[in-house]
């Protein structure tokens, strides 16, 4: 019995499903025996789809940014609650007073050497990263807002 063409293609296709690596090694033949020839078609391809590449790529980097700055943020907050962690306990709360609400802590330098680290560590994250790299130094502690400004206050008094 003759199969027709349809069923032929339909064949053909269900061949190239359950032997991936078998079209990928012949594809990979030919792309080498061919490259002017694959060079052609893509770039038939690139001007026959111009806008919609340009749109796909746009999404792309977009979308990217978003799952980059997401993590990004993510990994930053992480990084924040281990070294608070690290100082103060968990949770984590200030030395002096015990107020454990992270969103107003902040890390206090035992030595007051705040500004000089500043000025190394352009973000704070810097600092998070720098002192979890260096496996926690000592000259750190972890004060509320209102500690640390008391603190700051009674510093600039006795100078
Ligand atoms: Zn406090």
């Amino acid at each position: 019995m003759k199969k027709s063409k349809q069923e032929i293609y339909k064949q053909q296709i269900n061949w190239r499903k359950t032997n991936p690596d078998r079209v990928k090694e012949s594809n990979k033949k030919y792309s080498k025996n061919h490259p002017e020839k694959i060079r052609e078609k893509a770039e038939k391809y690139r001007k026959k789809h111009r806008e919609q590449i340009k749109n796909y790529m746009k999404k792309w980097r977009s979308l990217n940014k978003i799952k980059k700055n997401k993590y990004s943020k993510e990994e930053r907050y992480r990084t924040k609650i281990k070294v608070f962690t690290h100082y103060s306990g968990n949770p984590p709360k200030c030395l002096l007073c015990g107020f454990n609400d992270i969103r107003a802590l902040v890390l206090d330098h035992v030595n007051n050497n705040g500004a000089e680290d500043r000025k190394k560590f352009k973000t704070p994250d810097c600092l998070l990263r720098y002192i979890k790299r260096s496996n926690y130094p000592k000259e750190f502690q972890i004060l509320c807002a209102n500690c640390n400004m008391i603190k700051e206050y009674i510093r600039r008094q006795k100078v």
